[in-house]
C-alpha cells in the first residue's frame, strides 16, 4: 500500500512523543531529526524536507506549545499541517471552459508513465461529468498505443479519433479538433508520444502542437514509484514546454511516496489527481488533506 514505510517510521516517532508528558526542545529536536530521516528514506526532495523540518520546529519550539495540555499531540498536528501545505493544501481541478466551449487538453509525459491508461481514465471522468470527450490518438511511433486507446476508449463508452501512424501528430491534432467541433465534442484529450527519456524530438512535436492547436490545459503524466526522478521530469517539462498540473500514477504501488510529497513544493505545479491501479476507475482526485492522513494514520 502506498506510503507503508513511511507511515510506519512516521508513527513510531509519533508514538514516542504522545508517551512523553512534557517536551523539552530537545525532544522536539530529536523527534524532528527522525523525521527528516524518514521523509530523506521516502525519497522527498532534499531541499522541501530542509524547509518543512525548519517550519515545524519554528512552530513547534514556542511557548504555547510547550505549556500545551498535550504537547506531543500538538507536534503532530503542525506536522500534519505542514505536510498538507507541502501537497499545496487546496484540491486543484482540471479546469474546463464554461458551458459548450471546446477544452483542449494534451497529456504529455515518458513512456511508461501510465499516460495511455489515464488519458482514457480522464476521459470517463469527464463522461460522467456529462460531457463530451474525444480521445486523439497522438502517438503515431507505437502503433501499440493507438491500439490501447482505441481498446481503453471503447471500454469507457468514448470516441476515439484516429489516423493511424502516417502522419503528423500536429496534423493530427488538427484534424481532431475540427471533427469534434462538427460532432459536438466538448473536451478534445490529446494522447501524445512519450520518449523512454526526455529528448529534443519529443519536446519540440509538444511545442508544435501547442502552437498550432488551442491547448488550454497540458497535463503531465508521471509513475510515482520514480521518486525523485519523476520530480526532475516534471520540472524540465514544464520549464521546456509549460506544464498546468500533473497526474501521479502507480501511487497503488509506491511505498515511498518521495513524488507525492515534492512535485508541488518543486515544479510549484498541482498535483490534479493521482492512478491507483491499472482498472480505468483507478484514478482520484488528489486531495493534500487525505493523503497527509493516510500517511500520518
Ligand atoms: P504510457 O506509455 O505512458 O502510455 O503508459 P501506459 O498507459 O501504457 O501504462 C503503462 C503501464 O502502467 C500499464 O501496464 C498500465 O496498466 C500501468 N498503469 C498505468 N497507471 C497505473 C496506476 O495508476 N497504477 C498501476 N498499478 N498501474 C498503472
Amino acid at each position: 500500500m502506498a506510503f507503508d514505510s513511511l507511515s510506519e517510521k512516521l508513527q513510531n516517532v509519533f508514538k514516542n512523543l504522545r508517551s512523553k508528558g512534557r517536551l523539552t526542545e530537545a525532544d522536539v529536536k530529536a523527534a524532528l531529526k527522525e523525521v527528516k530521516m524518514a521523509l530523506l528514506e521516502a525519497d522527498v526532495n532534499f531541499k522541501v524536507v530542509k524547509q518543512f523540518v525548519k517550519s515545524v520546529q519554528e512552530r513547534a519550539i514556542g511557548a504555547d506549545v510547550m505549556n500545551g495540555l498535550n504537547p506531543g499531540q500538538m507536534v503532530i498536528k503542525i506536522v500534519n499541517e505542514e505536510m498538507i501545505k507541502m501537497m499545496g493544501s487546496e484540491t486543484t481541478e482540471l479546469k474546463l471552459r464554461p458551458g459548450q466551449a471546446t477544452t483542449i487538453i494534451m497529456m504529455v509525459g515518458l513512456q511508461g508513465a501510465g499516460k495511455t491508461t489515464t488519458t482514457a481514465k480522464l476521459a470517463g471522468k469527464f463522461k460522467l461529468k456529462g460531457k463530451k470527450p474525444l480521445l486523439v490518438a497522438c502517438d503515431v511511433y507505437r502503433p501499440a498505443a493507438i491500439q490501447q486507446l482505441q481498446v481503453n476508449g471503447e471500454k469507457q463508452g468514448v470516441e476515439v479519433f484516429t489516423m493511424g501512424d502516417g502522419h503528423k501528430p500536429v496534423n493530427i491534432a488538427k484534424a481532431a479538433v475540427e471533427h469534434a467541433a462538427k460532432n459536438g465534442n466538448n473536451v478534445v484529450i490529446l494522447d501524445t508520444a512519450g520518449r523512454l527519456h526526455v529528448d529534443e524530438d519529443m519536446m519540440d512535436e509538444l511545442i508544435e502542437i501547442k502552437e498550432n492547436v488551442d491547448v488550454a490545459q497540458t497535463v503531465l503524466v508521471v509513475d510515482a514509484m520514480t521518486g525523485q526522478d519523476a520530480v526532475n521530469v516534471a520540472s524540465t517539462f514544464d520549464e521546456k514546454i509549460g506544464i498546468d498540473g500533473v497526474i501521479l500514477t502507480k501511487l497503488d504501488g509506491d511505498t515511498r511516496g518521495g513524488a507525492a510529497l515534492s512535485i508541488r513544493a518543486v515544479t510549484g505545479k498541482p498535483i490534479l489527481y493521482a492512478g491507483m491501479g491499472e482498472k480505468l476507475s483507478d484514478l482520484e482526485q488528489f486531495y493534500p488533506e487525505r493523503m497527509a492522513s493516510r500517511i500520518l494514520g
